[in-house]
């Protein structure tokens, strides 16, 4: 191996430029060119590609984002698709490539990999923290922290109006931003997709609140929870059967996508990237690399995009407890 690639694809995380510069500083230090390629999977086919240099990813470990832009790339999932990127990367003399990315790109990095025999690494990506073979995917720590900045902040205008928010967080089908914000920021209530109990049970809950002496309530809503259709029906009930409450909605959105990564996100791409150029040079590929009880771990990328994430029950019980 004497070029590896490196592209960020999907959806963007912070901590995806902590992980570019770990990758191109790996290669310096080994003694392998590294190659940039742009957005994605879309600049892997147009042969959008910068050679990379330990000083080129000076003052990026800080920045949210991706130097490499990203992007979603339809073409990609043809034949012909990745055909054209595998005849782009032959030309440029690339050998293997590291992808920073979800799940979807791992699948793309799989089919490339099937198809070209080609060697691939994944870093997983994704504010989300649904990936299988890892306990934190790059983002995760840095989203959760935004998500309780911002639920302090709410805070202050819920008691002084003795309202009750509902603060909607990212997360797609799983609830782990919630989850964790949610007991960081000492919620009422959390209602996650993995654990749906009902609107009744709500109701129950913010009554025994109300009378226990609260005089104001956060419940942080999973995106992809369905206890109501959105959570501004959510709302909408409440303030029908529950007409104690003077009751708002806050949906976060894209703020939590941004924003400098954690020192926790830094930490974790630095090693991660290191871990995935040593993996491909050490003959080791097709596999994501993780993190699992604080050891940097490899799994068969088959193996993390077929599995399923699993809700920490302990976490849901300290919950639990919290909001008595
Ligand atoms: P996020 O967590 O933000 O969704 P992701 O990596 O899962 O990140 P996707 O948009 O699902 O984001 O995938 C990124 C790109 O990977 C797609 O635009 C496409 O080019 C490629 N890709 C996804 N799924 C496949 C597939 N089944 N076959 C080939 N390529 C794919």
């Amino acid at each position: 191996i004497k070029k590896i690639g490196v592209l960020t694809s999907g959806g963007d995380s912070p901590g995806m430029n902590a992980a570019i510069r770990a990758v191109v500083r790996t290669c310096a230090y080994m003694k392998v060119d590294c190659v940039g390629i742009y957005r994605g999977y879309q600049g892997m086919m147009e042969g959008d590609f910068k050679p990379m240099d330990a000083r080129s990813v000076n003052n990026i470990i800080n920045k949210g984002g991706t130097i490499l832009k990203s992007a979603r790339c339809t073409e990609f999932r043809t034949v012909e698709g990745r055909k054209k990127a595998y005849e782009q990367l032959r030309a440029e003399g690339i050998d293997a490539f590291v992808v920073i990315g979800g799940d979807g790109s791992f699948n793309g990095a799989l089919k490339f990999n099937e198809e070209f025999h080609f060697p691939i690494i994944g870093i997983p990506g994704t504010i989300d923290n649904d990936i299988f073979g890892t306990s934190n995917t790059l983002g995760f720590d840095t989203a959760t922290n935004t998500v309780v900045d911002v639920i302090d902040k709410i805070r202050d205008t819920a008691s002084s109006h003795n309202r009750l928010f509902f603060v909607e967080v990212m997360g797609r089908d799983v609830g782990h931003i919630a989850l964790n914000a949610g007991v960081g920021a000492g919620a009422e209530e959390i209602l996650i997709p993995e654990e749906n109990r009902g609107l009744e049970r709500l109701l129950e809950s913010l009554k025994r609140s109300k009378k226990s002496g609260k005089s104001s309530s956060i419940v942080v809503v999973a995106e992809g929870d369905k206890i109501g259709k959105s959570v501004f029906e959510l709302k909408e009930y409440v303030e029908e059967h529950l007409p104690i409450y003077d009751v708002r909605v806050s949906v976060l959105g894209h703020m939590q996508r941004g924003g400098a990564p954690s020192c926790y996100d830094r930490v974790l791409a630095s090693r991660m990237g290191v871990k995935a150029v040593e993996s491909i040079l050490d003959g080791q590929t097709n596999f994501m690399v993780g993190i699992q009880n604080n050891q940097i771990i490899l799994t068969p990328i088959s193996k993390a995009i077929k599995g399923h994430t699993k809700i920490d029950k302990e976490l849901i019980r300290v919950s639990e407890i919290m909001t008595t």
